[in-house]
């Protein structure tokens, strides 16, 4: 018989191939592909070649990887839709669908037994909310509701309702690694029937698991954004909880969005979207408030008390990184034996390392970006493609001694700190330090239990996790990221201090936070401080109706790069003459123009932008005329689909 085998490649049709004996759709194969033995999924099965091609000219399938099939034509559909929404091949989409384990039997994994957990019983406004969301015949719900309103609660028991009714039930969470409490409670009160996907598994692992869902083994599947492709029979429910957050979309082909990929789940599938946050994407409050996307509120906090006091600290005023009112809010926090976050989205020591003479700049020599200076490795690092070289005393332009580095990254805040407080307990969590296994879960059981003081981080610290001591919380720099080029600035970071407030003072009244910034008058740190989400929705919804950008129209990014400039520029140019020949009416061309990053690793980038009202119109041209397009050698086309950074 003939078998038709797509690839981890940007081809859009599957290669047909000999096979001995009967091989059933959705198994993985080793063939031959251009020269090279590759792995692919078996996508149909004929028993004649295709018609005016001889069977002689076919090859032979070098080996059959799976006896049972991996996937079945539902996960299929889902990947035809994939690979026409996100325009890529066939076999990209199933690839990151699929988890790429070896053959091996089992590899089973391991659970702990859960621990015992109390039920909450639920609030009125809770209960409200639950029989809100059951009662829904929309594909869609939101839950709006502050931090620490019991969101957590009212998905459970909707997902406890679905599964009584036999219905499965997809939980997203944006990282798996800082929801440990919802993890446990989700076990506990489900037991046996839960697959829990994390980062931590190996391939065969989470093939282990993908496999236990295929064969019905599981009716409810926990996990961060590739679990949106969980393959759950009879799917009843999908739970987006952090609607907003950024994470839920890949940064690599396919480019895919796991809210984009739920909707279609949940219209496809008959089951119900439901999506909640603090802080919704600017997109779902366009929604709610069109009366496309019904919601419920939740506007308090289930154990009561006010939302925190935030104060804004003006670092023009008080020079940081730790200004004296930041740090005498520290100092009263531990006296009243209460704990501390400090948050900076900036890891290392320095940021800007330049001469005051003749104002040379370190940059990175792959990429058009300054380099971080790390004092405890003394060693000046490329946060974009991981460049080292060794720290300067001397300017390398004018010879000058007059170095100055500025910009503070957390290991500078770390060692002001230890400075000024020698006998508080301090903890830093930044990718730096948490690459070592297992440092980040002992540093949050650490701040659990309160062996420390004050913990300093990255945004990895920033995401939904309750610390029962919490008792104030500082931005060291609410600025990074307000000077990206980018149409989501505001958006994100209004959004990040809205979520970090809503940690402070979660269990207790009084909580406080202080927010350092130079820009005291943007409106997204404005309205932060005045909890006041309306207004921002409302402003930055204007500014975005002006500009035309989502949710006010659709955007389809084209990134070219490679290692020469004039070629990069050459084809970026020579699609945009593709494009604009064929324009339909209402897609706008933008660019092209080199990206705000220009260079990374190596890479000269330009891109260019579709716009549209709706996407259609957009995915029918690139359908056209993306297979006429033949980049040089050594040129790569991205494309991205509804993107989120546009850097
Ligand atoms: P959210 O996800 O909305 O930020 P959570 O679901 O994490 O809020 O709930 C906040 C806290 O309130 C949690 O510690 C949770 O255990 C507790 N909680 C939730 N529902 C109730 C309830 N009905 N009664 C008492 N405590 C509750
Ligand atoms: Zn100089
Ligand atoms: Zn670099």
């Amino acid at each position: 018989m003939w078998v038709d085998v797509a690839f981890n490649l940007p081809l859009r049709e599957p290669l047909t191939y000999r096979v001995e004996g009967e091989v059933p759709v959705g198994v993985r194969v080793r063939a031959p592909v251009r020269g090279r033995v590759l792995t692919g999924y078996v996508v149909g099965v004929r028993g004649n070649p295709p018609s005016g091609v001889a069977p002689e000219d076919l090859k032979p399938v070098e080996k059959v990887l799976d006896e049972e099939p991996l996937f079945d034509g539902r996960v299929l559909s889902l990947a035809q839709w994939m690979s026409s929404y996100y325009l890529c091949g066939l076999g990209e989409a199933l690839s990151a669908m699929i988890p790429g384990g070896r053959v091996q039997r089992e590899a089973p994994v391991p659970y702990d037994e859960p621990a015992a957990y109390r039920r909450h019983r639920l609030s009125p406004a809770q209960r409200e909310a639950v029989e809100a969301v059951v009662s829904c015949t929309h594909p869609m719900f939101y839950l709006w509701g502050v931090t620490g309103s019991g969101k957590t609660e009212v998905y459970l028991t909707v997902a406890e309702h679905m599964l009584e009714r036999g219905k499965g039930v997809l939980y997203l969470v944006p990282e798996i690694a800082l929801t440990r409490q919802v993890v446990e409670t989700i076990r506990a009160r489900f037991g046996q029937d839960v697959a829990v996907l994390h980062s931590r598994l190996t391939a065969s692992q989470r093939l282990a698991e993908w496999r236990r869902i295929v064969r019905g083994e599981v009716r409810f599947v926990i996990g961060a954004r590739s679990a949106v492709f969980a393959p759950i029979g009879d799917l009843g429910l999908i739970v987006l909880d952090e609607e907003h957050e950024s994470s839920y979309k890949s940064g690599a082909t396919p480019r895919y969005h796991a809210r984009q990929v739920a909707m279609h789940r949940a219209r496809t599938e008959g089951a119900l979207l439901l999506m909640g946050s603090a802080t919704p994407s600017l997109e779902a409050y366009h929604l709610m408030h069109t009366g496309r996307l019904p919601f419920f509120h939740l506007p308090e906090r289930v154990a009561g008390g006010e939302p925190p006091r935030i104060e804004i600290v003006s670092l023009k005023d008080h020079p940081g990184p730790l200004s004296k009112p930041l740090l005498r809010e520290i100092e009263r926090t531990k006296k009243e034996g209460k704990q501390t976050i400090l948050f900076l989205n900036r890891r290392g020591f320095a940021h800007y390392v330049g001469c005051r003479a003749c104002g040379f700049e370190m940059t990175c020599r792959h990429c058009s970006l300054p380099l971080t200076y790390h004092r405890a490795e003394e060693v000046m690092v490329c946060h974009y493609c991981g460049y080292r070289t060794r720290p300067i005393d001397v300017c390398p332009s004018c010879g000058s001694v007059d170095v100055r580095y500025s910009g503070p990254g957390t290991e500078q805040v770390e060692k002001q700190l230890r400075e000024t407080f020698p006998f508080y307990r301090i903890a830093r969590l930044d990718t730096d330090t948490a690459r070592k296994k297992g440092v980040l879960e002992r540093v949050l059981e650490e701040m659990e239990s309160g062996q420390v003081d004050v913990l300093l981080g990255t945004q990895m610290i920033a995401k939904g996790f309750n610390f029962p001591r919490l008792g104030l919380v500082g931005v060291v720099l609410a600025d990074t990221g307000l000077h990206m080029p980018d149409f989501r600035a505001a958006e994100r970071v209004f959004s990040l201090l809205v979520q970090v407030a809503g940690r402070a003072g979660r269990f207790m009244p009084g909580g406080r936070v202080v927010i350092q910034t130079y820009l005291p008058d943007h409106p997204g740190i404005v309205c932060a401080r005045e909890h006041d989400l309306r207004r921002f929705y409302e402003e930055e919804l204007a500014v975005r109706k002006e500009t035309l950008f989502p949710p006010f129209s659709r955007l389809v990014r084209l990134v070219f790069r490679g290692r020469d400039e004039r070629k990069v520029e050459r084809d970026a140019g020579g699609f945009a003459s593709l494009l604009s020949a064929d324009l339909p009416e209402g897609v706008e061309l933008l660019g092209p123009a080199p990206c705000p990053m220009e260079r990374i690793a190596g890479n000269y980038r330009y891109h260019l932008f579709l716009r549209s009202s709706s996407l259609a119109p957009m995915h029918d041209l690139l359908a056209r005329t993306l297979p006429l397009f033949r980049p040089s050698s050594g040129v790569h086309l991205e494309v991205d689909v509804d993107p989120v950074q546009v850097v």
